[in-house]
């Protein structure tokens, strides 16, 4: 049945949010023929998920306050544009319950659960409460009403240290701090209440036993508006910052069958317990080998449910083949589930990167700035559309602000099994194209390739544990110096090539420099490391020798592939490279990425002595192997640029080689009938102006 002539019938959806979810929401809501209506703040007049959407209304200043978080002012901007539906996105307005009532009020579907399930979860200690009396496992520990001082000190003494607190109002990691003794218990306990009041003005804590090699599992759960409910089976985000996920994959690895079925009924037996609409997650912590499991005889405990949709809704997507969206906006249409728990299969593997735009190495400090490049080459990193997703809220030339949550996109890839979908996240990575503003993508490079992150053993301090490794600075090697040489050659040739468009790349290099060195550094204010490269004869491959704490000599070819992918050979060794530059203050980065790799440094530009004195003279060489046919002037010859001077052929055709610029030609080196061979010196050119080169 389609949205429009359903229940509750829906021909236009307003996406209360921004960024990539925004984006994301209305693609399904366009495939299913509804029109889109965006809400933007003054920060995001011209962004992305404005010019995507059929209609957009601006909300107010960019502070969120003033804009995604003032239900007036979205209640309004749905009624002026004539909205059927309302869907909120993830975090902003999407678990108020106020906004719900507000949207009732107004007679617009909100696209998600009613009011008084939001209400039930939105606390977390009677969350707890309505979990027990359904009968789902609890970590053990309080979340009584009576909030003394003492009262709090004597409970975490019987849960038994290190206890857990939380606000019960929190979200987002906030209000939330580990105890390991009856000694710290008072300043965390004033801590969290200072933190808690200030972020959600309220000051109720709960204590729960602090797990301390828990996985985080999560059951995707639906519910319709008939009574029917469903498991999309479950989600790991055990890799985690802060208390954020960083790292999100589908199925959970290494979860026995019989344990997945006995989660997701609990899950749905959750949301049933509170009458939930819609989608929705329910968390759990799973830890079979603690002692709290063997106590409490389940290895799986309830920690909140989300009452919308997650950020990471997509690996769910991939492994069942099922759009969420597409359900969400079914049911809000007041139309049943699409599938029984019993027509839902899980196939192969899905994992999600969330890359933010932040800086890993300085304590994830939020980064902004302007995005010159933005995308995924998937021809480049050998990728398929099927396999691999960008859900992004941006593009190139976007600005990234410090309003809003520094999350630029996620990275969805799919795979037969975990193995694959690991090296396919690898090779997305790697192809993905980002410059301009500092992110997480390396970061998250050595998350994917962390032995211990491939054999599956994870928790939710897997960060913290392995610190050393994941933060660790790799030292710059030789091999890079010369790899950023060979991408600085090549557009220096490219520069040369542009500015003499009578020559042919294909058929004869003219006046390219023979030798040159250049100067790189591996940050801005770091000192220049010299790299001097000398052409071979052959002309495509270079001697380079990089002058570090004594000079190194490599023999390096750089070959240009499709779009960004170069292949670089040094000394013998191929490898396949995507090459990016970025312009800094006093050069350019040249960013070369592979499958767990990325390097970066800073050409200097203005250390660069172009060509060495007895280069200043031109040179016209042959490029392929052919003939001398026709010598068109004679030494000594003053011409003017572009005039005709030597006639080869090769592979059946001729070849006119010209004046690279004002000049002279000093002599012939071939005669008429002259066999020639890659590479060599046709003549000698001395041009007008000696100091025009690269
Ligand atoms: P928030 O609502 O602020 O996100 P949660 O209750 O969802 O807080 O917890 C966030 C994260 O904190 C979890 O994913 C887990 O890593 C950790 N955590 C929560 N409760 C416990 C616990 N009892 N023991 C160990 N870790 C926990």
């Amino acid at each position: 049945m389609s949205l429009t002539n359903a229940p509750r019938p829906l021909r236009s959806v307003l996406i209360a949010n921004r960024g990539e979810i925004a984006c994301r929401v209305m693609r399904t809501a366009r495939r299913l023929g509804l029109r889109t209506i965006a809400v933007y703040s003054d920060a995001d007049a011209n962004a992305r998920h404005v010019r995507e959407a059929d209609e957009a209304v601006r909300l107010g200043p960019a502070p969120a306050r003033e804009s995604y978080l003032d239900i007036d002012k979205v209640i309004a901007a749905a009624q002026r544009s004539g909205a059927d539906a309302i869907h909120p996105g993830y975090g902003f307005l999407s678990e108020n319950a106020d906004f719900v009532a507000a949207c009732e009020a107004a007679g617009i579907i909100f696209v998600g659960p009613p009011a008084s399930a939001i209400a039930a979860m939105g606390d977390k200690a009677s969350a707890k409460a309505r979990m027990f009396k359904a009968g789902v496992p609890l970590v053990p520990g309080y979340h009584g009403e009576a909030q003394e001082d003492e009262l709090l000190r004597e409970e975490a003494g019987k849960i038994g240290y290190p206890v857990l607190l939380k606000a019960s109002a929190g979200g987002g990691g906030k209000g939330m701090r580990v105890v390991e003794s009856d000694r710290e218990f008072q300043a965390a306990l004033d801590g969290c209440r200072r933190e808690s009041r200030a972020a959600f003005g309220d000051e109720r804590m709960l204590i729960e036993k602090y797990l301390t090699q828990p996985r985080h599992v999560e059951v995707q759960v639906f519910c319709d508006s008939q009574g029917n409910g469903v498991y999309l089976f479950e989600r790991d985000c055990s890799v985690q910052r802060r208390h954020q996920k960083v790292l999100e994959e589908a199925p959970a690895p290494d979860l026995p069958p019989v344990l997945r079925q006995q989660m997701g009924e609990a899950a749905v037996r959750a949301a049933q317990e509170i009458g939930y609409v819609g989608a929705g997650t329910v968390e759990f912590l799973l830890d079979a080998a603690a002692e709290t499991a063997q106590e409490s005889g389940s290895p799986f405990f309830f920690m909140e449910m989300n009452t919308r949709l997650q950020v990471e809704h997509p690996v769910t997507e991939m492994i069942t083949g099922e759009d969420l969206v597409e359900w969400q906006l079914r049911v809000a249409a007041g139309l049943p589930l699409p599938k029984s728990q019993d027509a839902l299969t899980l196939t192969g593997h899905a994992i999600e990167a969330r890359l933010y735009a932040e800086d890993p190495d300085n304590d994830f400090l939020p980064a902004t700035g302007t995005l010159e490049r933005f995308g995924l080459d998937l021809n480049a990193g050998d990728l398929t559309s099927d396999r691999v997703r960008l859900d992004s809220g941006v593009e190139a030339g976007d600005d990234v602000s410090m309003h809003y949550d520094p999350m630029l996109a996620k990275l969805i890839v799919h795979g037969e099994d975990r193995g694959q979908a690991l090296a396919e996240m690898d090779r997305a990575l790697a192809a993905l194209d980002v410059s301009g503003v500092t992110t997480n993508r390396r970061f998250l490079q050595r998350l994917v390739t962390h032995p211990d992150f491939i054999a599956a053993r994870l928790d939710t301090r897997f960060i913290e544990h392995h610190h050393n490794a994941l933060f660790a600075s790799e030292p710059v090697s030789n091999a890079e110096f010369a790899c950023a040489a060979l991408v600085a050659l090549d557009q220096l040739d490219r520069a040369s090539d542009e500015r003499s468009p009578w020559e042919r790349r294909d058929g004869w290099r003219l006046n390219a420099p023979q030798h040159v060195r250049l100067a790189f550094a591996e940050a801005e204010g770091a000192p220049p490391i010299p790299v001097t490269a000398t052409r071979s004869a052959s002309q495509s491959t270079w001697q380079l020798s990089v002058d570090r704490d004594g000079e190194q000599h490599l023999e390096g070819r750089l070959q240009r592939l499709d779009g960004d992918a170069v292949a670089i050979t040094l000394d013998g060794h191929r490898r396949r490279l995507l090459a990016h530059t970025d312009p800094t203050l006093d050069g350019e980065t040249i960013i070369l990425t592979a499958a767990g790799f990325e390097s970066r440094l800073i050409w200097r530009r203005s250390d660069r002595v172009d060509h060495l004195p007895h280069e200043v003279e031109a040179r016209l060489t042959a490029s392929m192997h052919g003939t001398v046919v026709a010598l068109l002037v004679e030494p000594g010859q003053t011409v003017e640029k572009g005039t005709p001077l030597v006639v080869v052929e090769a592979m059946k055709m001729e070849h006119t080689l010209s004046a690279p610029a004002a000049g002279a030609v000093e002599a012939f080196h071939f005669k008429v009938g002259d066999a020639v061979a890659q590479g060599d010196e046709l003549l000698a050119f001395a041009t007008a102006d000696a100091t025009e080169g690269v």
